[in-house]
């Protein structure tokens, strides 16, 4: 499966899955990006794929319908206009012309009814899991969040994730003052900001990279739960209470 990145917004990705002159595409947030390539490649669209309802994964739904009839897909738990294939855990998308198939895994805490799709060998997994960070928690709660993130780490290590922000840099400062003695961390710091100093894309990286370097997957590591009692002035127990303390945290980091 051909995977491409347009960029929306400040910091969107627009995921567009190719399998010849068929076009879908994750969370368009915009339609214009998507329109000009599906004019410039002489492509057409099958279908939309959405993970939650936040206008900068749906604002394109709308203007993406006006002109072409596909089939969208999203969560069955949020509010959102043209879904027309509600979905939840467990439900499979097969998507005519493509090979892959995708299964949804329910990832609450960004919002209440996230849902992420996983093939083979890619996650997208919307604003739930970052390069080396994770989505606020504006609806859920970080119980829930933390189960949802238990679940994508479990997937195999070499899956590739494609997230829908940007955010690698700013979150690898906060994962540094987290955990500064991490090597594998430090190389990655290092390797994100070439990266974004050609104003390259960090997305799509691998999990196995997230468990070695991600504070928010790490709770169970000593050094990540030493730095987080630090924080809060209290002790832990255990590495859901320490990633509701880190992702706190975050919320104030500068
Ligand atoms: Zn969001
Ligand atoms: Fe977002």
């Amino acid at each position: 499966m051909d995977i491409q990145a347009l960029r929306a917004f400040e910091d969107n990705y627009i995921w567009l899955l190719r399998a010849g002159r068929r076009i879908v595409v994750v969370d368009p947030g915009d339609e214009a990006p998507v329109l000009g390539y599906l004019a410039k490649e002489d492509a057409s669209l099958a279908a939309i794929l959405l993970t939650h309802h936040h206008g900068d994964h749906t604002g394109g739904v709308a203007g993406l319908l006006a002109r072409h009839a596909v089939p969208v897909y999203g969560p069955a738990c949020e509010p959102i206009a043209g879904i027309t294939i509600p979905l939840r855990e467990g439900d499979t998308v097969a998507l005519p012309g493509f090979q892959d198939h995708f299964r949804v895994i329910d990832v609450p805490g960004h919002t209440r009814g996230h849902i992420a799709y996983c093939s083979q060998d890619s996650l997208f997994c919307g604003d739930t899991l970052f390069g080396c960070g994770c989505g606020r928690l504006f609806e859920g709660t970080a119980a829930q969040m933390w189960a949802s993130l238990c679940k994508l780490a479990a997937l195999p290590a070499d899956t590739r994730v494609y997230c829908a922000h940007e955010y690698t840099q700013s979150n690898v400062r906060f994962a540094l003052a987290v955990e500064p003695g991490n090597a594998a961390l430090q190389s990655r710091a290092a390797r994100v900001a070439q990266l974004r100093g050609r104003l390259q894309p960090t997305v799509p990286f691998t999990l196995a990279e997230e468990l070695e370097t991600n504070p928010f997957l790490r709770g169970a590591q000593p050094e990540v739960a030493a730095s987080a009692e630090r924080h809060c002035g209290a002790r832990l127990s255990g590495a859901a209470e320490v990633f509701a303390v880190l992702r706190e945290w975050k919320n104030n980091f500068r």
